[in-house]
């Protein structure tokens, strides 16, 4: 069986190192908040480019805390993509606020040029959602940003590293927000997350907020949170990051394959904008026969994943919003005909052909 994600074989890569380190912070003694945790955050700042980073327990945490910070609450609007992960959009209703939903383009990205018929007078930020390893149009949605007077939020779940003309991704907007979720580009062993900004005064405010709202122990300036990374991950995060650009790299040497061998023509491949490259978080391919390909793989022993099945304004979860099948024509076709392709580190070219001869064979 290939798996559409394999994570023990990106472990078996550098098991010794995330043993050891393991181990060294296990006899330590010290679990929460420590020098792991301030070591990674200098090291993850310095990686991305920004000058701050605050770890915490969740990249949802890491996008509710923000808009908390940033005063967004319930009457204020967020702009974001209707394709998004659900996550993004409890990381704005959590406070209160509304999610206001923009179609995705070509790229699976929020169209940028659709983005200022959303603004209303109770817009107040833009939430920028670099999915499945790309990079949204910044230069236009800075712009608007200026324009508007919008908060920028960039959610770089997805995008740990990948740039928009040379620009990191995370470091256009107010705040960059981050999760170490397992099957992330740096993935922890557990649920981790952080903030990046440049901005000392917001990044001093996730510092008190992640930990009861205090700076000094039983002294409470907020009412805050739980959301604190521990060292272990910690440590094990900064033996991933010493290895995250190799794992980027590989992931585009799958990613060029497929581009390059998958012929099929009833599969449509992933865009990448020129001015923009991606660390392919996710192979994500087009059919309008979806459910039949990924029916088909998996009688080869081929698993894939959907990335996401139920656009969030169709969700459950989301009812209270008011919003019905065809409000986003393109949001709901792109999760009828999305395909994830097995993508890991540690996949091996065998199993890659197998995936592409597998595919080009498939016939309606
Ligand atoms: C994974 C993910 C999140 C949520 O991160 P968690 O660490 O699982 O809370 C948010 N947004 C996007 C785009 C994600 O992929």
């Amino acid at each position: 069986m290939i798996m559409a994600n394999n994570l023990l074989r990106q472990f078996s890569l550098h098991a010794d190192e995330y043993e050891e380190k393991a181990i060294e912070v296990l006899r330590s003694g010290w679990y929460v908040l420590g020098k792991e945790v301030k070591s990674f955050e200098q090291e993850w700042a310095d990686y991305i480019g920004a000058k701050y980073c605050v770890g915490l327990a969740s990249g949802l945490d890491a996008l509710w805390i923000s808009f908390r910070l940033l005063e967004i609450k319930a009457g204020d609007e967020v702009i974001v993509s209707a394709n998004a992960y659900i996550a993004c959009v409890m990381g704005i209703t959590i406070n209160g606020a509304t999610p206001v939903f923009v179609e995705p383009d070509m790229y699976d990205n929020i169209d940028a040029d659709k983005i200022e018929a959303a603004v209303t007078s109770k817009t107040k930020a833009i939430l920028v959602v670099h999915l499945y390893g790309e990079s949204c149009d910044m230069t236009k949605i800075m712009d608007i940003s200026r324009r508007y007077n919008l908060k920028i939020v960039e959610d770089c779940a997805q995008s740990h590293g990948n740039h928009w003309h040379g620009k990191t991704v995370g470091t256009f907007g107010d705040i960059g927000c981050f999760s170490f979720y397992p099957t992330k580009g740096c993935g922890a062993f557990g649920d981790a997350g952080c903030i990046v900004t440049n901005n000392a005064t917001l990044a001093k405010k996730f510092r008190i907020f992640r930990n009861y709202g205090s700076e000094k122990h039983y002294q409470n300036k907020v009412v805050g949170s739980n959301s604190r990374l521990d060292e272990i991950q910690a440590g094990l995060l900064r033996v991933k990051l010493s290895h995250l650009d190799e794992f980027n790299e590989e992931r585009c040497r799958i990613a060029d394959r497929y581009l390059k061998e998958i012929t099929n023509p009833m599969v449509q491949l992933p865009q990448i904008r020129p001015e923009a490259d991606s660390t392919w978080h996710q192979f994500v391919i087009h059919t309008e026969k979806r459910d039949e390909l990924q029916a088909y793989l998996e009688a080869n022993d081929i698993s894939t994943l959907i990335h996401y099945p139920i656009p969030p304004h169709l969700s459950e979860a989301y009812q209270y919003l008011g919003k019905k099948s065809g409000d986003y024509p393109i949001a709901e076709k792109y999760a009828d005909e999305v395909l994830s392709l097995p993508m890991y580190n540690g996949m091996t070219d065998e199993e890659q052909s197998k995936v592409i001869i597998t595919i080009n064979a498939f016939k309606r």
